[in-house]
């Protein structure tokens, strides 16, 4: 039951994720939360983002921004990254993720959701099956109605966690790299062992709850 919430690939920080394999695999759209997610909660692009997005931009990604925030936060952050966006988006309701894809003219097959909240963002972009990725919380310091939600979702993440642990450790030792997988993925999945894999997603646990 728990299994709804689980996203497809927890990472730690939007800014990690290998964009250039999802996009070898076939992935043209990416819908991106703000806050949290991009930058702390509240402000504008930083350097970071930006060029986060113009190297997206030159890979060949449509984007569009969905958030809950209201259209002026929503404004401000986009005035310096320039990509579609969606404001009071209402996740973790589907429609907007469909008008999300429509307005990047791609499916929900080609395209990934990227959000730091369990019940929203990735809730959300599973409802409309779209593969999501949880990244951790930028700041820290959040108000008092994500802290409930962050205190909500603590146990979803730790059966989550305990799922991942147990897939990792049936894990064939010597696995061949699929053979879609993109040369730069493969280059760092040979390195990893399975007490490395564990060891990571420890760090990913005890850094998003501090
Ligand atoms: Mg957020």
């Amino acid at each position: 039951m728990l299994e709804r919430f689980f996203p497809d690939e927890w990472v730690e920080s939007a800014y990690s994720i290998d964009y250039e394999a999802y996009f070898e695999a076939g992935y043209r759209g990416l819908i991106f939360d703000i806050d949290n997610t991009l930058v702390p909660h509240g402000a504008d692009a930083d350097e970071r983002a930006i060029k986060l997005f113009e190297r997206l931009k030159g890979i060949g990604f449509d984007i569009c921004l969905l958030s809950n925030n209201k259209k002026p936060r929503v404004e401000r952050f986009n005035k310096d990254v320039n990509v579609k966006y969606i404001f009071k988006a209402g996740k973790p309701y589907s429609k907007n993720y469909y008008v999300a894809t429509m307005m990047t003219r791609t499916s929900t097959k080609s395209t990934l959701v990227i959000g730091d909240q369990l019940f929203t963002d990735i809730y959300g972009g599973k409802l409309a099956g779209i593969r999501t990725i949880l990244v951790n919380p930028i700041d820290k310091k959040e108000d008092l109605q994500v802290r409930l939600k962050r205190f909500l979702e603590k146990p979803v993440m730790m059966f989550y966690k305990h799922s991942l642990k147990e897939k990792v450790s049936e894990m064939p030792r010597n696995r061949k790299p699929e053979h879609k997988a993109s040369r730069s993925r493969r280059r760092k999945e040979k390195h990893f062992s399975v007490s490395e894999h564990i060891a990571r997603i420890d760090r990913l646990f005890n850094s998003r709850y501090i």
